[in-house]
């Protein structure tokens, strides 16, 4: 199938993604993320797909809506929010768009880039990035990341807050890299205030179904397919794309795209959201990671449902 054409239809699709669900709900391998203490309680057997397609129509399969927090998935969407509202040079002039091939919290890659954050994928970036979120106060600043975040995925998002006080008791070493980014002027508001937004912004709760809508989203031009509202400009959508196909899934993005051929991003709780531009998005969701932080299934059921559904971008044919 090429990869350029439309997708198959709703059934075939639908019963590829149900094929994918099967093949990997046995898979166990990948352990549950512990650094967070709370989210060492996730149920390793939960399993969850969601594909929805840009003009509106969604499949599911497992607990495709059972509720986790977003974590670094978070990042995509900030950044995105960002960029729309300040212009995405702007934002370039703080965060870059290169890989670190280190990480996702390394300090090195900061020190090593003259404090320069290496692209908005990393803590480091997604600190800096979030400081620039507009607005006044906490609150103000909190509730156009929460609102935003909604608009993408079509529904009021909430926090989960003991995910949020478990993060915000344990997240010292983000806060080491505010203060750092702080040193390097890179950092105008205060660095608590800064890093609490962020902790926030990764402590929302979503579902898979949520991630393929967010995703679908910047595969429609910045337009939820869903609702139909302009999130974010097409512009904003495309170059969010763009970093995600270079910095989405940690240090295996070079291999992710070489055997999966999408943008995507990943979290340690175990969500991915696969985007393929104009078509759709896969919201995938199981808690047990790779030695990166990849969840194992989800990227298996990704690259299943890449190739049965002629989805690698970079084919030809
Ligand atoms: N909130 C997490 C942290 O900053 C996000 C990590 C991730 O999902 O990569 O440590």
């Amino acid at each position: 199938r090429a990869s350029t054409g439309a997708l198959p239809g709703w059934s075939q699709v639908d019963e590829l993604l149900h094929e994918a669900h099967r093949r990997y709900a046995g898979l166990d391998e990948g352990t549950v993320a512990d650094y967070i203490p709370v989210l060492a309680e996730a149920d390793p057997s939960l399993f969850g797909l969601s594909l929805v397609e840009t003009d509106g129509g969604a499949h599911h399969a497992g607990d495709a809506q059972t509720a986790f927090s977003i974590q670094s998935i978070s990042k995509a969407f900030v950044f995105a929010l960002v960029c729309d509202e300040i212009g995405h040079e702007l934002v370039h002039e703080r965060v870059g768009v290169n890989n670190t091939g280190l990480p996702f919290n390394s300090v090195i890659a900061l020190e090593l880039n003259d404090g320069s954050p290496m692209n908005p994928m990393v803590n480091a970036g997604a600190i800096a990035t979030t400081g620039l979120v507009a607005g006044g106060s906490l609150e103000e600043r909190w509730e156009r990341i929460r609102s935003g975040l909604s608009r993408f995925a079509g529904r009021e998002l909430a926090l989960d807050h003991e995910v949020l006080r478990s993060e915000s008791e344990t997240n010292h070493r983000n806060q080491a890299i505010a203060r750092l980014l702080q040193s390097y002027g890179r950092l105008d508001d205060d660095p608590a205030d800064v890093v609490d937004l962020y902790t926030r912004q990764c402590s929302l709760a979503v579902t898979a179904e949520d991630l393929a809508v967010m995703g679908a989203t910047l595969a429609d031009g910045g337009v939820n397919p869903i609702t139909g509202d302009q999130v974010v400009s097409a512009e904003v959508s495309r170059d969010t794309l763009a970093v995600l196909a270079s910095c989405g899934m940690y240090e295996r993005s070079g291999e992710w795209l070489y055997e999966i051929g999408l943008p995507a991003k990943s979290g340690v709780t175990g969500g991915i959201v696969a985007i393929v531009p104009g078509k759709g998005a896969i919201g995938a969701y199981a808690p047990r990671l790779d030695p990166a932080g990849n969840s194992v299934r989800g990227q298996r059921a990704c690259a299943f449902l890449s190739r049965a559904l002629g989805l690698n971008l970079f084919a030809s044919l």
